[in-house]
């Protein structure tokens, strides 16, 4: 088997316990802008809110097989992953289920690690994938927990609001103590500043106090505040697919590059 083959996928946490912040919205579009620019992805939605899932266009009487089955039934992901409008991107869709894993898995064995196994698992057969992307629910409960023990790395939304900097710091210490026990190879590949509104004097004051705080994680892509990003989700298409051109798409297709470059100055590092 050559080397390609056996290359696994990467798999990037999208987290932040805060609501509202874009978490779903940028893994719909970051994850149509990679597929655009050539990887292939997989989306799995683990918020039992299935906004993914509902944005991607997956009606729920086509989300026969979820993320649940595999979570609590340790079933294989397999062939589970869904086709969406985007060549390239697949999903994993979400089941609301899915709220009740906390209390269903109780005390089971390695209940942290039921995503890290089943990725693992798939990783033998079904090299498909170069990126999974996990969106995950807004709190800090036992599918973030899964969701930081499968990654390889975490990318954190941050809206560009007042108290956008406190909820930053709960997250940063839960991310240590994940990489502590569970994950000790969890990185954070970036920030992404979300919803800028640079009408708004104070979405610049965060931004500028998240860049002297987080110096380089903080990507250079932000995203805007653009009502197109917004809308795209009821029509079931990412911003990407409704509307190209709009501002958000765009940033979103330049958020990819940085991803992607990141991505490949870290592979470089671990060559040297
Ligand atoms: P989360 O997944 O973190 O809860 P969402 O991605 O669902 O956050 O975003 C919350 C709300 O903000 C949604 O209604 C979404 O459409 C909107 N939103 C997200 N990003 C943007 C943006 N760049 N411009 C305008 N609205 C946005
Ligand atoms: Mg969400």
């Amino acid at each position: 088997m050559s080397d390609k083959a056996i290359q696994k996928p990467r798999v990037l946490a999208i987290a932040n316990q805060k609501g509202g912040v874009g978490k779903t919205t940028t893994a719909i579009n970051l994850g149509t802008a990679l597929a655009a620019v050539g990887e292939r992805v997989l989306l799995i939605d683990l918020d039992p809110q299935g906004n993914a899932s509902t944005g991607l266009g997956v009606p729920r009487s086509a989300r026969t097989t979820t993320i649940y089955d595999v979570i609590v039934d340790q079933q294989p992901i397999g062939d589970m992953a869904i086709k969406t409008l985007v060549p390239g991107l697949y999903i994993l869709p979400s089941d609301p289920d899915l709220s009740g894993v906390e209390i269903e898995l109780g005390q089971a064995e390695r209940r942290s690690y039921r995503l890290r196994d089943a990725l693992d698992r798939m990783a033998e057969f079904e090299m498909l994938y170069s990126y999974v992307l996990i969106d995950c629910p807004p709190s800090l409960n036992l599918l973030t927990v899964n969701a930081m023990s499968a990654a390889d790395a975490v990318l954190v939304p941050l809206q560009c609001e007042f108290f956008a900097l406190e909820g930053l710091t709960q997250l940063m210490r839960t991310i240590d103590l994940v990489r502590g026990s569970l994950n000790p190879k969890l990185e954070i590949q970036g920030i992404v500043l979300t919803m800028y509104d640079r009408r708004n004097a104070l979405s610049g004051q965060v931004a500028q106090d998240v860049r002297s705080h987080f110096g380089e994680k903080v990507y250079e892509t932000v995203i805007p505040r653009n009502v197109r990003v917004s809308e795209a989700p009821s029509f079931g298409k990412p911003a990407l697919i409704y509307d190209l051109k709009c501002s958000g798409s765009q940033a979103y297709l330049q958020l990819a590059k940085e991803v992607v470059t990141r991505e490949k100055r870290r592979k470089r590092q671990m060559a040297a």
